[in-house]
């Protein structure tokens, strides 16, 4: 565990930095820690180095973490693709949900959700990359889809979130990031001040993320270092 308060401290730096670069208030971008396939040891050293909310892909794994460190007020976000059979232990476990990208789902998480632990916030994933990405709702069915989820009782809708295909270049990470900006501030004159949260942007391209809006940043691997297996 020993280095992860030094790089947690270097991504919190880093996004401070594109901050005071786009001119937006260091506040307005919150770090979500990724953790898949680290296990609550890990989760622990950051905890104690002052990160409260972290980031799963996997179903089973991540309900494990919540239980192992229940009771510490960390919030828990569920990043990864949801198969339908799968929702009702991230209904009853997650704080937040960011891969919504069909209604059946939504559908599903609301029914699944709890009444006890109050609405589960919900983003809409947008495919940004086209054929390059299986994930996400097309941008043309973005509006429909987070209609959708504000008609569900146990659902709270506040975003976007996108995973564009990684490439090098900075504009064309740029690019992409301000094609879902765009959507998302389209949509915000609909669905008003709950729909606050713009989650994008990994360990390669936080800068640009923050460049172009993102509020929520989803950062593994510079944090707790390269993951040694990905199911
Ligand atoms: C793994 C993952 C991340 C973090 O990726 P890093 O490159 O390790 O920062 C962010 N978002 C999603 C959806 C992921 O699956």
């Amino acid at each position: 565990m020993s280095g992860i308060p030094d790089r947690l401290q270097a991504v919190e730096n880093a996004i401070v930095a594109a901050c005071r670069e786009a001119g937006r208030a260091p506040g307005s971008v919150q770090l979500l820690a990724v953790s898949k396939t680290f296990g609550p040891d890990a989760v622990l050293a950051a905890v104690e180095a002052g990160q409260h909310a972290f980031g799963e892909n996997y179903v089973q794994e991540g309900v494990d973490k919540i239980a192992a460190l229940a009771g510490r007020g960390l919030a828990w976000h569920f990043i990864g693709p949801i198969q339908s059979n799968k929702t009702r232990p991230i209904a009853g476990h997650f704080d937040w949900v960011h891969t919504v990208e069909r209604e059946k789902i939504a559908v599903r998480l609301s029914e699944q959700r709890p009444e006890a632990l109050g609405p589960l916030n919900v983003c809409v994933q947008v495919n940004i990359s086209g054929e390059a990405s299986k994930s996400g709702a097309a941008p043309g069915e973005v509006a429909a889809l987070a209609e959708a989820v504000t008609r569900l009782p146990n659902l709270r809708l506040r975003g976007l979130m996108a995973i564009p295909e990684p490439v090098e270049d900075f504009a064309a990470q740029r690019a992409a990031f301000a094609a879902v900006r765009e959507i998302f501030e389209t949509l915000r004159g609909r669905f008003g001040p709950d729909f606050d949260t713009l989650s994008m942007g990994m360990s390669a391209d936080l800068r640009a993320a923050i460049l172009e809006g993102a509020t929520i940043v989803r950062v593994g691997s510079a944090i707790f270092g390269s993951r040694t297996y990905d199911k």
